[in-house]
């Protein structure tokens, strides 16, 4: 019988006899040999030099433009740094877990070790040099199959307790033969495939270590992980360190703390930020503009406190399925206990249950900046963007199901216009639907199928590109997420809307019709922000801390040249300050240059220089945070240009260059 490949374009391949997806590759062109990787056959990824057995079989090649082709090559370097590491630091090594990383924005593959001595990131500059000679040697990777036993036996005289531990799981699972993989004189069990040569790796890079708990359990050892990356060609590896470089200057942690933003402090709680007063006066203003868009709207303010009684969780179905993600019940005698509010939802459906509602009300939009607090896993937190204790720019929408649709579109509109003002106009938009085979939606599927048709409408009729993503809803209703792409092409997901026709059904809302009868409304949840607290974690990462002059905590800097010049540079401050600018005096002892330099790194986006010339011509010499001296301006002349730049939220600028 003869082997038949089918290749992906409909042509065919015919052999006498087995044949490996390489000599398939090389009859169909040597480039393509060159310029392969792995293989697909039959839906398997398996080595370049598998052998195909007789009979028919489906065979794609992959190269370098497949992210599977990218998990070969990566999962490649992560066995060549075990080898590498073997030979490093001798015998005592024992390799544990190395998997490729293809989603991770900064890492490419790690390999855990438990090492007879620690090493450090000083000590990957020689891990790297041994790499090199190992792909210099152009050892062929050979795979090996063999019983568990054997395999087992094999890593155990080697000194690999931990791959014996890992086959005897397989073993425990009923699995009954194991591969290894073969390069020079090191030998690992792994599943494959791998490049067909150690010579084929070309651009990697170790980025750093940590310690990682065997199967990252805290009362088993701790291990040595050993990070890097690995890219088919240089130029691509380059542009990565630029981007992790980049998003190192840019990290929100860091700029915080230097801009004087916020704080986590232990003592007050992992994941609870501290605003400082000048992160304070940043969402301040970012909120204060969005409260004014909402009154435009005709939302309603309410503020609601943040606990509630448990049975209000109940009826509205957060309890059972945020019960992990919460913190501990407040126990309250012989009360039924308290909670620390997960959603805002449930208490201003309690404000538009209180009174009844006619059809000519409606819609009810109530509003509220209302904090939230969730228990998120420790390892989980990080600086703003994942946190304990977090803001939701809510509001809940009760209207008639006639109204809807108008509803959820204004509330499309209101996302786009906060995204587009702050530059963050580079996002996908996701309608997250239930996954029909959970159990974790409430509420009966009609409810659904009228929801999802609803947004769906809304997203045709406004010609948005958008994706549909199945399990991705709230548990009581389908909704739109805005997934925005930051300028280093991370994603994050923002604002969301939200229709429900399942919480005023728990909750028994109702209006009276133009029938004089009751009828159920339907509810909005939305958020533009999603968080402010999330938000501005973004945006800071976004300008880089160089907040546009509306968000900036200090607009303008005033720097006296020397002390004799100080009371006319009160005088300035004051006139500016009038005008209801956001104004810093620099009287310190030192000189203007340093003045300078201090205020950019502030990254006030105005600084204004005064000496004597300008004290008597009742001027200032006026520089801008990017674009350098500006040349003088009056006083009256700057405070109005200010103004304009900051009431048209930096779309008429002072100075062309000022905001990046
Ligand atoms: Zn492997
Ligand atoms: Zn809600």
């Amino acid at each position: 019988m003869a082997t038949i490949i089918k290749l992906p374009d409909g042509s065919t391949k015919e052999y006498a006899e087995a044949v490996s997806a390489a000599k398939v590759a090389l009859d169909i062109s040597p480039r393509l040999a060159k310029a392969a990787v792995a293989a697909v056959v039959d839906g398997l990824c398996v080595d370049l030099g598998a052998t195909i057995g007789e009979g028919t079989h489906e065979l794609r090649l992959l190269t370098e433009r497949d992210e599977a082709g990218m998990e070969v090559l990566r999962h490649t370097a992560a066995h060549v740094l075990a080898q590498a590491v073997c030979r490093l630091y001798g015998a005592g090594v024992q390799y544990t877990i190395g998997p490729a990383l293809t989603d991770d924005f900064q890492y490419g593959f790690y390999y855990d070790f438990d090492l007879p001595k620690p090493i450090s990131t000083d000590d990957l500059p020689a891990i790297e040099a041994e790499m090199k000679k190992i792909i210099g040697e152009k050892l062929v990777i050979e795979r090996v199959d063999l019983s568990a036993e054997g395999a087992r036996q094999q890593m155990l005289d080697r000194g690999q307790a931990y791959k014996a531990e890992m086959i005897d799981e397989l073993v425990a699972k009923g699995i009954r033969h194991v591969s290894l993989y073969k390069q020079g004189e090191y030998l690992d069990m792994c599943r494959g495939p791998h490049l067909p040569d150690t010579g084929r790796l070309k651009a990697f890079k170790l980025l750093t270590t940590a310690g990682a708990y065997w199967r990252g359990d805290e009362n088993n050892k701790m291990l040595t992980r050993i990070y890097g990356t690995a890219f088919f060609e240089g130029k691509a590896l380059e542009e990565h360190m630029t981007r992790i470089e980049e998003a190192r200057q840019r990290d929100h942690r860091v700029l915080g703390r230097q801009l004087g933003l916020f704080l986590i402090d232990d003592e007050v709680g992992p994941g609870l930020p501290l605003w400082l007063p000048k992160g304070a006066i940043l969402r301040m203003e970012l909120e204060g503009w969005l409260r004014g868009e909402l009154l435009k709207r005709g939302y309603q303010p309410v503020i609601t406190p943040h606990i509630g009684r448990i049975n209000l969780y109940k009826t509205s179905g957060h309890y059972p399925y945020y019960e992990h993600g919460l913190f501990p019940t407040m126990a309250m005698g012989e009360d039924e206990g308290y909670l620390l509010k997960p959603m805002n939802c449930p208490h201003h459906i309690r404000i538009y249950k209180s009174s009844q509602h006619s059809y000519r009300e409606l819609p009810v939009r109530l509003s509220e900046f209302g904090t939230v607090y969730r228990f998120e896993q420790s390892g989980e937190l990080s600086g703003l963007t994942r946190v304990r204790g977090f803001t939701q720019d809510d509001a809940h929408i009760f209207c008639t199901p006639d109204q809807l649709e108008g509803e959820v579109e204004s509330c499309v509109e209101l996302t786009k216009l906060v995204l587009g003002t702050l530059g963050l106009t580079d996002y996908r938009v996701r309608l997250g639907l239930r996954d029909p085979d959970s159990a974790k939606y409430t509420g009966a599927a009609e409810n659904w199928d009228r929801a999802e048709n609803n947004i769906r409408r809304v997203v045709q009729k406004l010609q948005m590109n958008y994706t549909e993503e199945l399990g991705e809803a709230a548990f009581y209703g389908p909704k739109i997420d805005f997934v925005v792409k930051d300028c280093l092409g991370r994603e994050w997901q923002l604002g969301t809307i939200q229709v429900d026709y399942n919480l005023p059904e728990r909750f028994d809302l109702s209006y009276i019709g133009s029938d004089n009868a009751p009828h159920r409304p339907v509810m909005v949840h939305r958020a533009p922000l999603g968080s402010p607290e999330r938000f501005i974690g973004i945006l800071i990462e976004h300008f880089a801390g160089a907040f546009p002059l509306w968000l900036s905590p200090v607009q303008v800097s005033v720097l006296p040249i020397s002390d004799k010049t100080n009371d006319y540079a009160a005088t300035v401050v004051a006139a500016l300050r009038e005008a209801g600018i956001r104004v810093e005096l620099d009287d310190s002892p030192e000189k203007v240059g340093a003045k300078i330099r201090n205020a950019t790194m502030a990254k006030v986006p105005y600084m204004v220089v005064v000496g004597a010339k300008e004290a008597e011509a009742g001027v200032v010499a006026l520089r801008s945070r990017t674009g350098g001296d500006q040349g003088t301006r009056g006083l009256a002349e700057l405070a109005a240009g200010l103004r304009r730049e900051i009431d048209s939220k930096g779309a008429q600028k002072l100075v062309e260059s000022c905001i990046r």
